[in-house]
């Protein structure tokens, strides 16, 4: 099954249960102070379960453009070190918004997982809520009810508040959940290990792929939690993690979602996924994974910038620069190059893409050409540093010269230095940075981006959903 036929039959699969099917909202929030980026296919319905905005649909459906790299939810550094967390990733998702509940929820997951894409029973893992005291909160036995009729009771185990217990942040609605995990162990591990089959959660290759929510409170301003007036289904499910169960292969970056991409990047830069250099694969994932990121940002309207949301991605692109620039032996701009290829197999669910193609392939190419003249100055000084260095600590003067003589970013250098088992006197850099700001008051400074708008407008555009319809922006950029 490509992955495209596994996204569609997620969506028929709903649609078949009375869910209405919308369009993914963009990745990119502007209007909330909480957040920067959609980071749970929840994001978009947070008024839902709120209270503050009216149902239309009591039942929906969607694939959502999320994005893990600032806040509570940052996986940035998992990010090309492991094969299952992604910066971007689309997450799968069925709501009620106070209609069906636990029931409906878990027997409709499990059939899908089961009887759609026929992955294996004996192959899956659920959770339950253990409860909590403290918060006088109840083992969840309604959820444990429904799954014993379906699954064995070994395969379903007690999670802790940490994993089982969902908030939306420090206010809002919440509630336990139910995970799904997949052990995509080979017969041949799973007998080393003594002929056993069951395993522990945190194992590597069993893998969390969907969590369903069920929202029955709100945690007040005080902490307290109180019981909501309805009762709300919120599930999510990596649909990158999903390809790589049911297409039987051990890494998301194996799927179709990826390998169009990752050979793109072998042929430009005349290397081998998987051949034998561990790091040049990091470096490999780590492009392959950040140009999905950074193009849907850059479609959805947040350009990089050195602020605020613009800095994270601006960050996410540098981040990549810097892998090809140093496993992968490119010191040229690259990354632009994989728009094409992006948006080919991209577009026929996120037009999105091949509406903004030239301005994304623009940006990214500026940036590139940009930092990459920063670049190998900076990484010279910083592997001198780093050899010549006695402690594990690094002086934060030399980190604030490396950003203020050579544009070298404290961030990227932290990273770098993580890497290296070290870390920086973080007083001492800041302190140099408040006396550098100290002397930038006195000369008025103002604060600019270094993209500016040109023209924006909105256009119509059939997305491929039956009936639905989603506006594509289009907007137009100059660097200055
Ligand atoms: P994990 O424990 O693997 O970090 P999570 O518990 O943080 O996942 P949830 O917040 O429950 O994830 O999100 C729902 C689903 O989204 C997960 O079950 C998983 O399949 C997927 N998911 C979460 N984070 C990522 C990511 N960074 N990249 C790809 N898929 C992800
Ligand atoms: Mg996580
Ligand atoms: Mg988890
Ligand atoms: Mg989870």
């Amino acid at each position: 099954m490509t992955a495209q036929e596994i996204r569609q039959q997620f969506l028929d699969f709903f649609k078949d249960k009375e869910h209405k099917i919308v369009p993914s909202a963009p990745m990119v929030l502007k209007n909330d102070p909480t957040l920067m980026f959609v980071n749970a296919g929840m994001v978009p319905f947070k008024e839902y379960f709120l209270g503050q905005k009216k149902v239309t649909d009591s039942r929906v459906a969607d694939t959502q453009k999320c994005l893990r790299v600032s806040g509570k939810h940052n996986d940035l550094e998992e990010v090309g070190m492991d094969t299952y967390h992604h910066t971007m990733f689309e997450m799968l998702g069925n709501w009620s918004f106070g209609d069906y509940f636990k029931k409906e929820a878990i027997a409709w997951a499990w059939e899908l997982l089961t009887e759609v894409y026929k992955i294996d029973k004996n192959s899956m893992y659920v959770t339950v809520f253990e409860g909590d005291k403290s918060e006088n909160l109840d083992f969840d036995q309604d959820a444990y009810d429904y799954w014993k009729k379906i699954v064995p009771e070994d395969r379903i185990l007690n999670g802790n508040k940490k994993d089982n217990f969902w908030e939306m942040g420090a206010q809002g609605p919440c509630g336990p959940c139910s995970e799904i995990h997949v052990d995509i162990r080979s017969a041949e591990e799973k007998a080393k290990v003594d002929g056993k089959t069951l395993v522990n959660m945190d194992h590597p290759q069993v893998i969390e792929i969907w969590n369903l929510v069920f929202m029955e409170f709100n945690r007040k301003a005080d902490g307290s939690l109180e019981k909501l007036p309805n009762q709300h289904v919120d599930t999510g499910m990596g649909f990158e993690r999903l390809c790589m169960v049911i297409q039987g292969v051990q890494s998301n970056y194996d799927t179709d979602v990826f390998t169009p991409i990752i050979r793109e990047i072998e042929t430009i830069a005349n290397s081998k996924y998987n051949a034998s250099d561990k790091k040049e694969d990091v470096a490999i994932r780590v492009i392959a994974d950040h140009i999905r990121a950074v193009a849907f940002a850059i479609a959805d309207g947040q350009l990089p910038s050195n602020n605020g949301a613009g800095y994270v991605i601006r960050r996410i692109l540098r981040r990549a620069i810097r892998y090809g620039f140093t496993f992968l032996n490119q010191k040229d701009a690259f990354i632009y190059r994989l728009v094409d290829v992006l948006s080919k197999h991209m577009s026929g669910s996120f037009p999105e893409i091949k509406a903004q193609k030239q301005l994304i392939e623009n940006v990214i190419k500026e940036e590139e050409l940009s930092f990459l003249r920063t670049l190998d100055q900076g990484l010279n000084l910083l592997d001198t540093i780093i050899s010549n260095n006695k402690s594990p600590k690094i002086s934060g003067k030399k980190v604030f010269e490396l950003k203020d003589t050579y544009g070298f970013p404290e961030d990227l250098t932290d990273l770098i230095l993580r890497e290296n088992g070290l870390s920086y006197n973080e007083e001492e850099f800041t302190s140099e940075l408040e006396k550098q700001k100290e002397r930038g008051r006195k000369a008025t400074a103002v604060e600019t981006d270094d993209w500016q708008i040109l023209i924006e407008d909105d256009e119509e555009e059939f997305i491929g959903y039956d009936t639905l319809e989603a506006t594509v922006k289009i907007t137009r950029y100059r660097k200055v």
